[in-house]
């Protein structure tokens, strides 16, 4: 393999939300390998400014910035920023998300608040930000790419996952959806739905019979590790421009529901 084979996605600008950890953090490596200029986004600054000096340390280019996606003012604001210093975004990977299980009797509104906020409106928020720096890269010839994180919940019934489900299932729809406006302006959109992932993701989950159903599910099933859903958007953002992976499930292989 050549390196110029290897950057694949050179001239790319692309932005990650929830890049402080798991899916966020290691796609932002792996797109940032293929040449990608990455600004990595998140809360917690102190891992974005270690993701950031890891990716320059291997040649690429990464720009760390704090940002709580449900707040759509600090949004639009990164996006003023990575505007000015890495260019137009024409590469948008929509990640960032919790998940707080529970049964729906316990009443958690808390819960319910978190998770719609962030996986639903923040979500929104950031399309509002990035959708016209797509829409204007894709019309002066470029690729562009709209990649959100879903999840196998959007599709399956799990006890106890009712509203995190519910906000995955708009995450999907949303998404593919969107294909019908921005397709014809060459603007792709990609819904990723993993099944269960290693990540932080199930250490804020609060609820012991979610807990207990994680941890008997990591005896049985080898987890996907985060480097298996980042190479797949790697993969989906360096297809040619006419052709757009639109919805795709990756699962452990020992998972069946
Ligand atoms: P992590 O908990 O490791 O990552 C979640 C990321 O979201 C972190 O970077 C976190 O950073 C960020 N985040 C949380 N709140 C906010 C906020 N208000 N504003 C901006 N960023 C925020 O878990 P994963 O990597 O697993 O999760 C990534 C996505 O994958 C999520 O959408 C999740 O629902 C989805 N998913 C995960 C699966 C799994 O099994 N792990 C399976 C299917 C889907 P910080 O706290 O610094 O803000």
């Amino acid at each position: 393999m050549t390196t110029s084979d290897t950057h694949t996605l050179s001239g790319r600008v692309a932005v990650v939300t929830g890049a402080s950890s798991g899916i966020g953090e290691s796609t932002a490596e792996a797109l940032a390998a293929k040449g990608a200029a990455v600004a990595v986004t998140a809360r917690r600054q102190d891992r974005l400014d270690a993701l950031a000096r890891r990716i320059e340390a291997a040649g690429g280019t990464a720009l760390p910035l704090a940002l709580d996606v449900t707040d759509p003012d600090a949004v639009a604001a990164v996006a003023a920023r990575v505007q000015d210093q890495l260019g137009r975004v024409d590469l948008v990977f929509a990640n960032a998300g919790v998940m707080l299980p529970a049964p729906i009797e316990e009443l958690r509104r808390d819960q319910w608040d978190q998770q719609i906020d962030l996986n639903l409106k923040g979500l929104l928020y950031t399309i509002e930000a990035f959708v016209p720096s797509l829409v204007a890269a894709a019309a002066e010839g470029g690729p562009a790419d709209l990649i959100s994180t879903s999840s196998i919940a959007a599709q399956h019934l799990f006890p106890n996952f009712a509203v995190y489900s519910a906000t995955k299932a708009f995450v999907t729809h949303l998404t593919d959806h969107l294909r019908m406006e921005l397709g014809p302006k060459l603007v792709r959109t990609t819904t990723i739905e993993p099944g269960i992932v290693a990540t932080e993701l199930q250490s804020h989950v609060t609820d012991a019979g979610a807990q207990a159903w994680l941890e008997g599910a990591a005896r049985s099933i080898q987890f996907l590790a985060p480097e298996d859903v980042a190479r797949l958007v790697a993969f989906v953002a360096e297809q040619p421009r006419h052709v757009n992976l639109s919805h795709i499930r990756i699962l452990p292989t020992q998972q069946q529901s």
